[in-house]
């Protein structure tokens, strides 16, 4: 028996073409928010409650809606974008089909409260099945428009029946906005659940795309993006955008695309651009990619599919081709140059511990089965950048001072006690002190293996290396001075712990210049800012060791006085004349140092005679002396930069100052003539970067946070990486 053939309720073919375009809560919020860009609104802000399906609220600032378009706005087919099918070609708006509303309107209840610029108030009307359900009522509003979505799908069971998990609905939600977002750079946009008071992803309108993708991806992937752009006029087509590099994968590729502003999805592009990560990126992991394409409206075709989501665009395979080339050249360009001077931050460590660099190492499961390129040098002395450039490395030279300039010698000296210190046996409270001069009597030897006092608990348990507690280290002073304890726990409570690690484990590789030391520690390769690391050693020396220092006893004592007149020379002071003269300035400056001799004597080890001479300099590191040619500059600077009326600034001032006179800085360090022998000097600081410097810094030293940011280390590369490069090679 044939069926009898019955032409639908209009309302069931509406309800029918409905679900077409809304399938679920997130289709429905986008096409809202197209519309409200495309009443050229600047702040959009989207409510939920139960995943979209109770309800949806997008409230905009855009042009609003007239009184009299009010009655017909949800009708199916009613648009304000589109009058002729021509247009269509070249349509530079989202919407153009006056469906969504419609649409919207048929499977759940809709309210609409608009005001446009020259309307005196705001207008208020609620709509079913695609009709107003009475007159618009006038009411309170600021321009723009509100659409309010009830019950979705409260007409469709089945559907409503699909949609089970309103979290995963919502997320989806969160998604649409979270992209149109980043593409939306600009523009204001929130979501959030309602009654909820902070939003789930929010942008700023002067927030960039960068700040955008990092506040809804987070900052991992926004520190490892690489800028992409680039245009074919042939094939009419412009791209612009963000793409993460090697250094970061995801498990599941992440490509926001949006095609002429719309969000949509390209298995194709998708493909291709994959193929080229997959020579860069660790097995079964993924990019980041946000691309925006622009397209001649001529050649692509918006109109597969009700949701708009997928567009069919001329010269496909052409225009992906021509995109997958240019992502894999950005991705090149980026191994070498980038990370180099760009990337201050590090991938590997995190502020926060030491816990990510563990998990991330390879070293750190042993039970893995280790790949050649995962292999890690654990013996520094194995082989050093040095043994390609000099035939043999020479024994150390003889740590006496040889620069030009140098007239210290090293004599450490016990100091005596002061009213504000006691001598005490109890070496529990300087537990984490420098025992410098326990090292002493260890002679030339290097041993890495050989750990100070500082600060790792396992060396607290009795493991310690039995010379240096039987090396009677001379009786420490207990330092009692609250500001010396707070300047001690700045300096814990500042530590970046991953840093710590790394430094306290690394493999020396060798020192490309005075002021650079490549480091390498377990496939990393590190590239560390000499002078900053080691005036930070220095400073946390002179703050820990505080009133214990050794003295290092200049040969000849040099006269303040003449200190200050080189300092004023040189061009560093930035005297003038204003200043007044610089024989006064000088006097001025030996005196105000006198009357400090007796404390900085005391508590620095810094000794100045009756006559206004210097005679003796803290010893802050074995067989280390500062050189000589920053005496001037330290010396004016500890009369101009330190507040001497605060205590515990004072000590602060003196230590920074103290210590960048210390550390290694590149313009005192004089490269040989070519053609010199290669003499002590140069020597002397490679050696004393090495094995004095690098050799403090595994034990005796809390790197601050600030370090993995300001370019103090910088990582160069990473050895999966550099496979990935030679292997393609
Ligand atoms: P389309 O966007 O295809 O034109 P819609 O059904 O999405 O169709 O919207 C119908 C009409 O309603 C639009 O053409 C526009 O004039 C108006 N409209 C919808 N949303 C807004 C809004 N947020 N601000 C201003 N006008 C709007
Ligand atoms: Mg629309």
């Amino acid at each position: 028996m044939a069926g009898v053939i019955r032409r639908l309720d209009e309302t069931v073919v509406n309800r029918i073409a409905a679900g077409e375009v809304i399938q679920r809560p997130a289709n429905a919020v986008k096409e809202m928010i197209e519309n409200c860009l495309d009443a050229k609104s600047t702040n959009i802000q989207v409510t939920v409650k139960d995943g979209g399906l109770k309800l949806l609220q997008i409230q905009d600032n855009g042009t609003g809606i007239r009184r009299e378009d009010m009655e017909i706005v949800c009708e199916r087919f009613t648009t304000s974008k589109l009058q002729t099918f021509e247009d269509l070609s070249a349509i530079a708006t989202y919407g153009f089909r006056g469906e969504a509303l419609a649409s919207v309107s048929h499977v759940a209840h809709v309210t609409i409260t608009t005001k446009t610029a020259d309307a005196k108030c705001a207008y208020r009307a609620s709509y079913s099945d695609g009709k107003l359900k009475g007159p618009p009522k006038p009411c309170a509003g600021n321009q723009g428009t509100q659409i309010l979505v009830e019950d979705l799908f409260y007409n469709v069971s089945t559907r409503r029946k699909a949609l089970k998990s309103p979290a995963d609905e919502y997320s989806r939600i969160v998604e649409v906005v979270s992209r149109y977002a980043i593409h939306n750079s600009g523009k204001g946009f929130s979501v959030k659940k309602q009654g909820e008071t902070v939003a789930d992803v929010r942008t700023l309108p002067n927030a960039s795309v960068v700040d955008n993708i990092r506040g809804v991806f987070g900052n991992a992937v926004s520190r490892e993006l690489i800028e992409v752009g680039c245009e074919d006029p042939k094939l009419a087509y412009k791209m612009k955008g963000y793409i993460s590099n090697a250094n970061y994968s995801v498990k599941k590729c992440i490509l926001v695309l949006f095609i002429n502003h719309r969000l949509v999805e390209s298995s194709a592009l998708k493909k291709a651009i994959e193929t080229v990560y997959a020579a860069y990126l660790p097995k079964n992991t993924h990019p980041f990619l946000y691309l925006s394409l622009e397209i001649a409206p001529q050649n692509v075709d918006v109109n597969v599919h009700p949701t708009k989501h997928e567009v069919h665009f001329l010269h496909e395979d052409s225009v992906v081709e021509s995109i997958q080339k240019h992502v894999e050249s950005r991705l090149l360009g980026s191994n070498s140059s980038r990370t180099y001077f760009t990337q201050t931050l590090l991938p590997g460590l995190s502020v926060s511990g030491g816990s990510d660099v563990k998990s991330s190492s390879a070293a750190a499961e042993p039970s893995e089965r280790i790949y050649a390129h995962q292999m890690v040098r654990t013996d520094c002395r194995a082989q050093k950048l040095d043994a390609f450039l000099q035939p043999r490395e020479k024994p150390p030279p003889d740590p006496e001072p040889a620069g030009p300039g140098s007239r210290a010698a090293a004599t450490a000296t016990a100091q005596p006690g002061s009213a504000e210190m006691e001598e005490t046996d109890d070496a529990d409270m300087m537990e984490a002190l420098a025992e410098q001069e326990a090292e002493v009597p260890k002679g030339d030897e290097d041993d890495n293996s050989v750990q100070r006092k500082r600060p790792r608990k396992e060396q607290q348990q009795g493991e310690e290396d039995e010379d240096l507690t039987a090396a009677a280290t001379p009786k420490r002073r207990v330092v009692k001075l609250t500001s010396i304890k707070e300047l001690r726990a700045e300096i814990t409570e500042n530590t970046h712990k991953g840093l710590q690690e790394m430094l306290q484990d690394h493999s020396f590789v060798g020192c490309v210049n005075p002021q650079w030391t490549l480091v390498q520690h377990h496939t990393k390769l590190y590239l560390l800012n000499t002078t900053k690391l080691s005036q930070e050693l220095f400073y946390q020396i002179l703050i820990y060791d505080f009133g214990n220092f050794g003295v290092l006893r200049l040969s000849t004592p040099a006269p303040l006085y003449d200190l200050a007149m080189l300092a004023l020379d040189s061009e560093e002071s930035g005297w003038t004349e204003e200043d007044g003269p610089k024989d006064g300035l000088a006097q001025y400056i030996v005196d105000f140092l006198k009357n400090k001799t007796e404390m900085l004597g005391d508590y620095f080890s810094l000794e100045i005679d009756q006559e206004g001479n210097l005679t003796g300099l803290p010893l802050l590191l074995d067989k280390y002396t500062p050189v000589m040619e920053g005496l001037p500059m330290f010396i004016l600077r500890l009369a101009t930069e330190v507040n001497w009326d605060n205590e515990k600034e004072c000590f602060r001032d003196f230590s920074k100052e103290c210590s960048m006179f210390y550390s290694i800085r590149k313009r005192y360090i004089l490269e040989p003539e070519a053609g010199e022998e290669q003499d002590a000097e140069v020597n002397s600081w490679r050696w004393k970067v090495e094995h004095v410097i690098f050799k403090a810094l595994r034990t005796l030293f809390s790197p601050p946070k600030s370090f993995s940011e300001d370019g103090a280390v910088l990582q160069i590369a990473n050895l999966p990486d550099l496979y990935k490069v030679f292997e393609r090679c």
